[in-house]
């Protein structure tokens, strides 16, 4: 796993890129931000494998995550607000956390929680032991 999730800031193409290089689409440059990075793991489920969950960092959308997919989005320092939404499905356990020096790396864990009507995919601050290796 060596690709980090970036969007072009010149065009918006969501993409993820093993280093800094060419948009896909729009062919600009893309830097990678070198501050920190934020690890989002799926964790498996038989519960709607076949819809990606949609990811939002600061009400940015930065694609899709599928079933027991994990990625790494490169980041500044600065305050995050990571929401994530499955299919139809809106409701979501935010995780809220800080980028700093100090703690440069987040770790995350998405689930989803069956409901009665609704589900609810849950983010959990996880740690770097228990995220997938690879
Ligand atoms: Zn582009």
């Amino acid at each position: 796993m060596s690709q980090f999730r970036i969007k072009c800031p010149s065009c918006g193409e969501v993409q993820d890129i093993p280093a800094n290089g060419p948009c896909r689409k729009c062919s600009n440059a893309l830097v990678l931000p070198e501050d920190g990075v934020i690890q989002i793991y799926r964790m498996g489920s038989p519960l709607g494998v076949a819809v990606g969950m949609s990811i939002y960092l600061n009400e940015v959308p930065l694609g899709h995550l599928a079933n027991a997919e994990q990625i790494r989005i490169p980041v500044t320092y600065g305050h995050y607000k990571l929401h994530m939404t499955h299919g139809m499905n809106r409701k979501c356990k935010d995780a809220e956390f800080d980028i700093t020096p100090e703690n440069r790396f987040g770790f995350f864990k998405a689930h989803l929680k069956m409901g009665l009507i609704t589900n609810t995919v849950v983010i959990e601050p996880s740690t770097a032991d228990q995220m997938p290796q690879g």
